[in-house]
């Protein structure tokens, strides 16, 4: 699509600001009632989806040409969807976030990129990373490991670990984990360590949609290459990469987040818990799996107006309004480790508050994206949990670092740390 597609999009958004909140009948209290994190913290109109759609109207009329503003307007989006979902509640004719994204795009076609970005995007091109590593460091975090090493071996499940995990060292135990469990439970799972490349889920988040198909065609070669059936990853990011946006390139490939793929084992009765993990938990939901990690639906249709009107969709339109997310899996988890209470925060499912790190917020605004994650950790706190669990690895790091600045106690664990330790039997 192109930015000119979300013209009439524009035009029909009534600016009624249902994309600012979660949906009323969703409300448990004031303090936790917003769903935008760009309108929460900047406090002006157009640094919501409702203001971003008059500045993509402006822009394609000619009313407004590009400034810093402007650019400030669309980067600071995190495009973690949350508004799409509210406007959803009352509309089928309008995808906020596939427009933002669409802004983010034309920005970047017309050179008005962030230096910030760019580093990354240099980075991906040098290394296949979003971190500024040498690729040949990459599949260090699975040392030691004697997992098949893909394609010179072979195996039907590829493990994905992804760019956080693979270079923040901090967080390797949590891929060891959940490939030697994996490994343990009779699955048939290798990885292509320095081979691996990234999903680019996250340069498209910031507007990058060549970086994205470029790579995206690389790891859909990679695996056809080495024989993959299945790909299983721990990041949020690039199972919504995999998932969502690789079958639009024509990726036939089973995607799996390791929540799924650990729930489905302990159904199976193939994963036991030998030990109590103590521990009250709320669970955050992360934006690329939970509302935006919907199967994608193939739609090939037309627009048409009833009535000079209607808009409907011919045929029907699949709506992505984020109740097809992966939210059960976790939850399933953690219910049925012993020991662990889990207990919820007030936006949960398709109305969380994102972590703060996603669309290119945390490489490009640090102390706003800080802010959003200390957000979700007040609504942590909130419950009276001692840990915040998640599955993502970018959320996680957002949540640790924000935790770090302010000096709090509360602990941040990916759920494969909880798992590992009740069947490793540490208390
Ligand atoms: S984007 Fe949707 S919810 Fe937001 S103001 Fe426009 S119509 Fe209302
Ligand atoms: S995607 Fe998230 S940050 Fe962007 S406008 Fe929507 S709710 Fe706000």
């Amino acid at each position: 699509m192109a930015l000119e597609d979300f013209a009439a999009q524009a035009d029909r958004c009534s600016q009624c600001s249902y994309c600012k909140w979660i949906p009323f009948d969703q409300v448990k209290s004031w303090r936790f009632a917003k769903n935008c994190p760009s309108i929460a913290y900047h406090n002006f109109n157009s640094y919501s989806a409702r203001g971003r759609y008059a500045v993509t109207r402006s822009l394609l009329h000619g009313d407004s040409a590009y400034t810093d503003t402007v650019r400030d307007i669309a980067y600071t989006c995190l495009t973690c969807g949350a508004c799409d979902v509210s406007c959803k509640v009352c509309r089928y004719n309008l995808d906020p976030l596939e427009m933002v994204r669409e802004l983010k795009f034309r920005l970047v076609e017309d050179g008005q990129c962030l230096d910030e970005h760019l580093a990354v995007i240099r980075s991906l091109r040098s290394d296949q990373n979003t971190m500024q590593q040498p690729s040949s460091a990459r599949g260090a975090w699975a040392e030691g490991l004697d997992v098949p090493l893909l394609p010179a071996d072979k195996a039907e499940v590829l493990f994905h670990a992804g760019c956080r995990f693979s270079f923040d060292r901090s967080l390797h135990k949590t891929v060891r984990a959940a490939v030697t469990l994996l490994r343990g439970a009779g699955v048939d799972i290798g990885i292509m360590g320095d081979w691996e490349m990234c999903c680019a889920g996250r340069v498209y988040a910031m507007g990058y949609r060549d970086e994205f198909e470029r790579m995206a065609r690389a790891n859909i070669a990679a695996w056809t290459r080495a024989g993959v059936k299945t790909v299983v990853t721990s990041c949020a990011d690039g199972y919504h990469a995999f998932k969502r946006l690789y079958p639009e390139l024509g990726s036939q490939i089973e995607v799996l987040h390791t929540v799924e793929y650990i729930a489905r084992l302990i159904e199976q009765g193939r994963l036991a818990f030998r030990s109590e993990v103590p521990m009250t938990v709320t669970y955050h939901d992360p934006c690329h799996l939970g509302r935006q990690g919907e199967p994608y639906v193939p739609w090939d249709g037309v627009e048409k107006k009833i009535k000079g009107q209607i808009i409907t969709y011919e045929p029907p339109k699949p709506r992505y309004n984020g109740a097809w997310g992966i939210y059960d899996p976790p939850r399933e988890i953690l219910r049925s480790i012993p020991g662990v209470e889990l207990v919820e925060m007030e936006r949960i499912r398709e109305y969380s508050w994102c972590c703060g790190a996603g669309g290119g917020v945390r490489e490009a605004y640090p102390e706003y994206s800080s802010w959003v994650a200390s957000e979700r950790i007040e609504e942590a706190k909130a419950t009276g949990a001692e840990a915040m669990v998640s599955a993502c690895p970018w959320c996680e790091r957002n949540f640790m670092d924000a935790i770090d600045a302010k000096g709090e106690t509360m602990q941040v664990y990916d759920i494969v740390d909880l798992v590992q330790r009740a069947i490793a039997g540490e208390a």
